[in-house]
């Protein structure tokens, strides 16, 4: 008795039921269809200013500020790449090996020149690889210059400016002695080893 009084009367509530079941369909798919419209303008309008800016590649720094970078010797030669893929000839170890930085000939004392604006992390001595300036760019990019002479016109905490001179060309980098006078120039972006060659293709060649 209770059982059929109670399945009666939702029997009778049903069409109300469904009515305001509608309405409510309805009015959500009012509002989706309204947020259909009005959130893309909104998210294109706050997208628009970061799409300008075409997006470097994966290893490239973020290009929000412009970074100008100068070749760090006037004139040089590339004695030997960047090559973490494929094995390099050592004329000093007498090996085939990875090769981490990018080799630039020149005359022992030419002077040495900062690729980028940057503060000078570290000047070290070190058996291996001579003297050796490192310097932070922002953004995570460091260069490092190995096989340096003694004389070094910059010490830790300097801030440097593209293209001020930092040292000389030598050839103190016990590994790579046999290459004569050069700089070894290395780059790290977040304490990755990068190619330099990508850097210092985006600035002026001169
Ligand atoms: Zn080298």
């Amino acid at each position: 008795m209770k059982t059929y009084h109670n399945s009666n009367q939702n029997n009778q509530k049903q069409p109300k039921n469904k009515k305001g079941l509608i309405a409510v369909v309805a009015s959500l798919a009012l509002i989706i269809i309204a947020l259909a419209i009005v959130l893309p303008i909104t998210l294109s309008g706050n997208d628009n200013p970061q799409q300008v800016v075409p997006g470097p590649g994966p290893d490239l720094p973020s290009s929000t500020d412009p970074v100008t970078y100068v070749s760090p010797l006037e004139e040089s030669s590339v004695a030997k790449e960047y090559s973490m893929d494929t094995l390099v000839h050592s004329a000093t170890l007498k090996r085939w090996m990875t090769h981490n930085g990018v080799d630039f000939k020149a005359e022992k004392g030419s002077k040495v020149r900062a690729i980028a604006d940057g503060k000078v992390e570290s000047v070290t001595n070190t058996n291996l690889d001579g003297n050796v300036i490192v310097i932070s760019h922002g953004n995570g990019l460091v260069s490092i210059y190995k096989s340096l002479g003694e004389d070094i016109p910059v010490e830790e905490g300097d801030t440097v400016k593209a293209g001020d001179v930092i040292g000389y060309v030598d050839v103190t980098m016990m590994t790579e002695m046999q290459d004569g006078a050069h700089l070894h120039l290395e780059m790290t972006l977040d304490g990755k080893q990068v190619n330099p060659m990508d850097y210092l293709s985006m600035g002026d060649e001169k």
